[in-house]
């Protein structure tokens, strides 16, 4: 392929982004990535790593970085936000590291975009632009050109849309209209640890469930603060993305749920709002030269906390099929495609699935969920989740 003369170009900035930078230089080829943003950052909050991340950061370089800035929690714990009681924890111990070949591991977005940046700063194959949104690409039969907003073209070889939810990319190569809007309204506060309940400061993914309403809760940075996240399903009927609202509006959701559960939302501060959205799976991710990545390929909603994970497969699996067809695009993209789609789609709808039976339920529905979740083992979780957190972005 021509790659290896002419850059690769990667819209977008964010984890997908850079990862997919990262990824394509292990393999010698060169890219520049073109960044929206005036400023290249990750917003203040935290992300949740599954094992398939970690083999990820392996592959991309940066494991070592990686490792070196992650929380490792001993459990994900499921808490009744009505009741305040344990229904059941899934241990992330020795046994999982085991199971898995990798650790579970909470981070810091902002360290998590660090360790990606700083790599990509040291490559002598990556260039990086800021304050160059992508509103367009056409194409020929040997290259890609990207149309900048600011009236700039940059062309390459390539064309790799990871610019995220609203995707200018994915708006050329589906035209499938908007993202749908979850109604799910999600808010997020990160908090000094010694501002968090004591009672509740668990080395845990800990997640409060309740009748519409959950609680996210888990330790960052070296245990110097706590991430907050608490989603209530309002309908909310428009998109908003980090838009400031004060602590009465957050409670809102929450009065029906136990008052332990609702103290750990009175202790955020400068809570931000998002409504969630997510797609429907698509297969259409290639356009000739022009394919999707991460979020622009297939949104999720956060309830199975493999977002980010799952973009940094696609770029293992990018790079993989890149280097490894590297005289037919056309191939190599399409493999990408194939080897991905069915895998991201499945973490799509069963992220939907779960926020309606394991996070949202009410009533009857909840105390099933409570009773099926409650006989199984850790044993039993693995096996469940063996399919996702044993899987890379490599075929098995
Ligand atoms: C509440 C919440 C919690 C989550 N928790 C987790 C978790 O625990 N674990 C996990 O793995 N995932 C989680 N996720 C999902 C994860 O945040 C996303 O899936 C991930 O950040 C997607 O990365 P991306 O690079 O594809 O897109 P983005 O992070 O959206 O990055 C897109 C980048 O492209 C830039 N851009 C946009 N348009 C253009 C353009 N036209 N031209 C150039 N640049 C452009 C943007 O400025 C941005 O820098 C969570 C999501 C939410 C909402």
């Amino acid at each position: 392929m021509d790659g290896r003369e002419q850059p690769l170009l990667i819209a977008g900035g964010g984890i997908g982004g850079l990862a997919t930078a990262l990824g394509l230089a292990q393999k010698g080829f060169r890219s520049i990535l073109l960044e929206k943003a005036a400023s290249l950052g990750e917003i203040g909050a935290g992300i949740q790593l599954g094992p398939n991340a970690f083999h990820a950061f392996d592959y991309l370089g940066v494991g070592q970085a990686a490792r070196a800035m992650a929380v490792y929690i001993d459990q994900l714990r499921l808490m009744d936000a009505l009741t305040a009681d344990e229904i059941t924890h899934v241990d992330l111990g020795a046994n999982f590291r085991a199971r898995f070949g990798n650790p579970y591991a909470v981070v810091h977005r902002g360290d998590l975009h660090g360790v990606f940046l700083r790599a990509c700063r040291a490559s002598e194959l990556i260039e990086l632009r800021v304050s160059s949104e992508v509103v367009g690409y056409d194409q020929d039969g040997s290259s890609v050109t990207a149309h900048l907003a600011n009236g700039v073209r940059v062309t390459g070889s390539l064309l790799i849309g990871a610019d995220g939810l609203w995707s200018n990319i994915r708006k050329q190569v589906t035209s499938d209209g908007p993202p749908r809007v979850s109604g799910h309204t999600t808010y997020r506060s990160v908090i000094p640890t010694e501002e968090m309940p004591e009672d509740l400061r668990w080395n845990a993914a800990t997640l409060w469930a309740g009748p519409k309403c959950h609680i996210v809760h888990y330790p960052l940075s070296g245990w110097k603060v706590f991430n907050l996240v608490v989603t209530y399903h309002n309908d909310a009927p428009e998109p908003v993305a980090g838009q400031a609202v004060p602590e009465a509006e957050v409670l809102r959701g929450f009065a029906h749920v136990h008052e332990r559960a609702q103290s750990i939302i009175r202790h955020g501060r400068d809570w931000r709002l998002w409504v969630l959205c997510d797609r429907d799976p698509n297969p259409r991710w290639v356009d000739g030269r022009v394919a999707l990545l991460g979020d622009a390929a297939h949104p999720m909603l956060q309830y199975f906390a493999q977002g980010a994970c799952q973009a940094m497969e696609d770029a293992v699996c990018l790079s993989h099929m890149l280097s490894h067809y590297p005289d037919d695009h056309a191939v190599a993209l399409e493999h990408y495609r194939a080897q991905r789609f069915g895998r991201t789609a499945r973490v799509q709808l069963l992220s939907r699935a779960i926020g309606e039976h394991i996070y949202h339920p009410a009533g009857e529905h909840a105390r099933l969920r409570n009773a099926i979740m409650r006989a199984k083992s850790s044993e039993d979780y693995y096996r469940d989740l063996a399919w996702l957190y044993g899987g890379t972005g490599l075929a098995s």
